[in-house]
Order: C-alpha cells, then structure tokens, then sequence
C-alpha cells in the first residue's frame, strides 16, 4: 500500500486488484498447506502454511498497516495472540496487568505464573501510586487492556509507555475495545498491540482469530519465530474472511458508537440502572483521558442493573433484539452478564476486587435500528417492574 493512505483507504483497499495470476479484484484465498519448491534449496516465496500462508500474510499486512506497525503475526485467537506475547518472557521476569482485563487474559497469566513460568502482579493500573510502586520492581512487561472489559475504565497509554520504557520495559496494549479505527497504541508508545480479531476487526460473529502487531522488526520476527514454533498460526480461510469483514471496520463502529452514546444517555436517565459505564459519558472517570488518546468513544458499555439476580434473569429473558450470548463487536447486538458468563472463571475475590457485580450486564452494540434497540431495552425494563411488582418487590 502506498504511503499516505488513509485508514479507511487501507481498510478498505489494501491488497485489492493485486492478484498477478488472474487480476482477481479480490485478494484470492490460498489453502494449501504446502508449498512447490523451484528447486532444490530454493521456493517460490513459501514453503508450509504453520510458517507463512499468503492470506495471512495478506491480513497481517493490513493490520501492520492500520495499526503503524513494522509486522504482525495472525493467531488462532485473541488468547493466542496474548499467549504469544507472553512466550517472549522468561522465568525471572514479571508482567504487570491490569486487575479487571478480560477473565480469560486474567486466567491465562495465572495459569503461566502458577507453572513457574513467570511472576504477574495485577493492579488498578490508573492507580498511579500503586503503578509507580510495582515500576520500581522492574517488570519486562507491562500489559494494558483500554476500555477494560467489561467495566470500560480508561487508562493513559502514553503516560504508562514512558514509565515503561524508562525502567526498560516493553509495553502491549490490547485494542480489541476499539480497534485501531478508534485508538492507536503504537503511536501512544506501545511495543505490541494485541487483537481478539474475533471481534471488531471480523465484525461478523464468524471467526475466531487473533493478532500481534509490534512496532519494531526484530519483535516481529521474534513472534513470527515464536508461533512458527508453537504453531499457534491462524488458519487462512480465517485469513480471508477476517480481511473481507475488515474493510467495513470504519463505517460499522462509527454507526455502532452512534447508537451505544445514545444507548449510554438513555440508560443514564433510566431509574432502574444504577451505574453506567461509558467513556464517551461526561460523567465517566476516563472521559479526558478517552477523549485524548481515542478518536471515538466505541460501541461498548456496560450497566449495574438495580435490583438483584432475579431481576438480571428477567431483564435478558425479557429482551427481543440483544441476543444474551458471549464475545462483543459484531453487526449483532448482544448482552452478556460478566459475573456467570464471560469473567465466570475470575473467582469471588478478584471479581470483587475488579469491581464486578451481580447486577453488571455489557451490551455490545450492533447494527440494528437505534429506536428498536432503545424500545427492546425500554420493554425489558418494564418486564422487571412488573415482575417485581408480581414478587411484591
Ligand atoms: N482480549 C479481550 C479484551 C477480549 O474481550 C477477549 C475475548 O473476549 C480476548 C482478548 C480473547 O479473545 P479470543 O476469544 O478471540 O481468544
């Protein structure tokens, strides 16, 4: 892709009307696992799709593209990609994490810690006292998840690299909230930004996939060795359809971030939610710093629902449109209540500590009508008044 493209150009366009074979205005789609060598000693620029495939390639280029990174490497999934990241690290380092990132991110540096494979200290990472303190430990790398799931808090990634880089540390964002249509960590300071393609990048609801882009050379060929080895490499039928959801990246989370912001005033006026998490609210405690390093607010919130268990059961039960289902950024809406579904592996005490209630439910906001979801939210209300009406609440 030539210099100077915009964004939405590059997701758009990248690798179209590039095919030298036939001129497909598609880039094609290349599934075979192996590759004919010219001759002995010598290929024809691939060998074995676990090393390279050209359709990953063609994805992890546009991603280094979107993201302004040196390289990426495509994964099997959002945990791959974090796994990945984590496999450069050895038995005398530590990791720095923030204390509410998503439950599987939390489960997996657990797990690596309890094996011995190295130390993790979770925090709240807008702490800066706490921040400073676990610095002075000398982590080789501090890992960033902003907006946080599901509780969307916000944190300074520019400020967090220099703190970083000054003690030697890298520093890897995970963006899969956003997007890179939305914030932009390598600019930030960032040595790595991480996908959970699956999500927003995809925006169909159909892949599972993940991604590393590094912004120097050497980190990329780093993971590119790394995952070779593991073969944590991600599929290239995942490849294609993942590029193929991307080039509407742009015009999907804009319309998406319209409705959540209207979702998020409607939902703060409402009686029956206590608490709404939502960075493009004024009200919110990372709105500046949101407003700053992002260039749009995204379309995820979250809300404490007031009432107790029953009243969630009948607040999704009675729902239309929001599918109550697991993961977050496709052209769906979608509800999904942390506590019993996707932070369920986080035990009582860090749910506690990251601030995740009974009564927390996260929507992700799709495509649908504003009005028809606004009315679903409306009507799944008054099935709860009612309801508690019924139970005498
Ligand atoms: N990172 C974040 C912020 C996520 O929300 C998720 C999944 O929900 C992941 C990583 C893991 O991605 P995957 O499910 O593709 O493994």
């Amino acid at each position: 892709m030539a210099k100077g493209k915009g964004l939405r150009t590059i997701a758009a366009a990248n690798g179209i009307a590039a095919d030298h074979a036939y001129g497909a205005v598609v880039p094609p789609i290349y599934l075979s696992s192996t590759f004919a060598f010219d001759r002995l000693g010598h290929t024809q620029g691939y060998d074995y799709s676990r090393t390279a495939n050209p359709s990953r390639d063609m994805l992890a280029d546009t991603l280094t593209e979107l993201e302004g990174g040196a390289g990426a490497v495509v994964v099997a999934s959002g945990m791959a990609a974090i796994d990945l990241v984590l496999g450069q690290l050895r038995r005398d380092d530590f990791v720095i994490a923030p204390h509410d990132c998503y439950a599987g991110t939390h489960r997996l540096l657990a797990a690596r810690r309890d094996r011995g494979q190295f130390d993790v200290i979770f925090l709240d990472q807008s702490d800066n006292a706490a921040l400073a303190e676990a610095l002075k430990k000398k982590p080789s790398l501090v890992l960033i998840e902003t907006p946080s799931n599901p509780l969307m808090r916000v944190v300074d990634i520019h400020t967090i690299a220099m703190q970083a880089k000054a003690i030697g540390a890298k520093v890897a964002v995970d963006n899969t909230f956003l997007s890179p249509a939305l914030q932009q960590p390598i600019a930030l300071g960032a040595d790595f930004v991480i996908h959970s393609t699956t999500k927003y990048l995809n925006g169909h609801s159909d892949v599972v996939g993940g991604a590393v882009i590094a912004a120097s050379k050497q980190d990329t060929e780093a993971l590119a060795a790394w995952a070779n080895t593991t073969g944590v490499t991600g599929a290239p039928f995942d490849a294609y359809l993942t590029l193929r959801g991307l080039r509407t990246l742009f015009p999907r989370i804009e319309s998406q971030q319209r409705t959540a912001a209207s979702l998020a005033v409607y939902l703060q006026r409402h009686p029956l939610a206590k608490a709404v998490h939502y960075p493009g609210l004024e009200s919110h405690p990372g709105h500046a710093v949101a407003k700053v390093q992002q260039s749009g607010f995204g379309a995820m919130l979250s809300f404490e629902l007031a009432g107790d268990i029953n009243d969630v059961r009948c607040f999704v039960d009675a729902l239309r449109i929001f599918t109550l289902a697991e993961s977050l950024g496709g052209v769906e809406s979608l509800i999904a209540h942390p506590a019993t579904m996707t932070h369920a592996s986080m035990d009582a005490a860090a749910l506690r500590s990251a601030g995740i209630s009974d009564t927390l439910l996260r929507l992700s906001v799709g495509l649908e009508a504003e009005e028809d979801l606004l009315n679903d939210l409306e009507q799944a209300f008054s099935a709860v008044v009612t309801d508690a009406a019924g139970r005498g609440g």
